[in-house]
C-alpha cells in the first residue's frame, strides 16, 4: 500500500466489504517515504486498523532512480511514450512479488492492488509495469508459483485514476489524508507525474480536489 488515491480507495472499498485486511507498505527509499508512509497510518487510522500496518524494508540499492535519490522528478512532457521521471526500475513487479512471498508466510489468500489503469504512452510519463497486460501476466505467475495459493487481485485495474475518485467519494474514502507527490516538500508539488494525474482526477471527477499545490 502507497500513500495515494489507488491504495486509499482499494482500502476502502475492501473496510466495505466487510473486511479487515493487513496494510503493507515497502520503503525502498522512495523520496517520499515518510510521508506515504504518514498518508497510510492516516488511513489506517480511520478505519481503525492501525495496528494492522505492517512497514517491510526493501534494499534502495535495487532502485537507482531519481525517486530514490532526491533527483529531479518533474515531469517535462516530451511526449508520447515518455517513461515518467520518478520511475523506479521494475519496481511494481518486485513489491507486488514480495507482498505474495509475505501472503503466503502468514498464509493470507489474498494480495490486493491500487493500480489503476495504465496509462503508458499517452502524453503523461508513466511506467511501463502499470499495464493491464503486465499485470494479467505477473497474476498467472505469481498464482503459479507458490506452496500455496494466493491471489493477486487488482479491482481498480480497468479504470481511470478519476474514475476512482469518484468510486473513493461514493465509498466516502477520506482523499484529503492520501499523499501523492514524489517530491519531498511540505505541499504537493503539481509538477511531477504523480501530481499531474492526481490534479488531471479530481479535474475530471465530480469532487472538487483538497489538494494545495506549489505549481
Ligand atoms: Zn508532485
Amino acid at each position: 500500500m502507497g500513500g495515494g488515491i489507488d491504495s486509499a480507495v482499494v482500502l476502502a472499498l475492501l473496510v466495505a466489504m466487510g473486511e479487515r485486511p493487513e496494510l503493507l507498505f515497502f520503503d525502498y527509499g522512495q523520496s517520499t517515504g515518510v510521508k506515504e508512509m504518514y498518508a497510510v497510518t492516516q488511513l489506517a487510522r480511520h478505519y481503525g486498523l492501525r495496528d494492522n500496518v505492517h512497514c517491510l524494508q526493501v534494499d534502495p540499492r535495487l532502485f537507482v532512480c531519481n525517486y530514490t535519490s532526491h533527483g529531479d522528478v518533474r515531469d517535462r512532457k516530451k511526449g508520447p511514450l515518455s517513461l515518467s521521471p520518478s520511475y523506479a526500475p521494475r519496481r511494481n513487479s518486485v513489491l507486488v512479488t514480495l507482498a505474495t512471498a509475505w501472503a503466503e508466510s502468514y498464509r493470507v489468500p489474498d494480495v490486493f492492488l491500487g493500480i489503476v489503469r495504465g496509462e503508458f504512452g499517452s502524453k503523461l510519463g508513466s511506467s511501463p509495469d502499470t499495464n493491464l497486460e503486465w499485470l494479467q501476466q505477473l497474476e498467472f505467475a505469481l498464482q503459479m508459483g507458490g506452496a500455496r495459493n494466493v491471489k493477486v487481485n487488482a479491482p481498480l485495474a480497468r479504470m481511470r485514476k478519476s474514475q476512482a475518485v469518484d468510486l473513493a467519494v461514493a465509498l466516502g474514502c477520506p482523499l484529503d489524508l492520501t499523499w501523492s507527490c514524489h517530491v519531498d516538500g511540505d505541499t504537493h508539488c503539481g509538477a511531477c507525474s504523480a501530481c499531474i494525474g492526481r490534479r488531471e482526477a479530481f479535474a475530471r471527477g465530480k469532487v472538487p480536489d483538497p489538494t494545495t499545490y506549489v505549481e
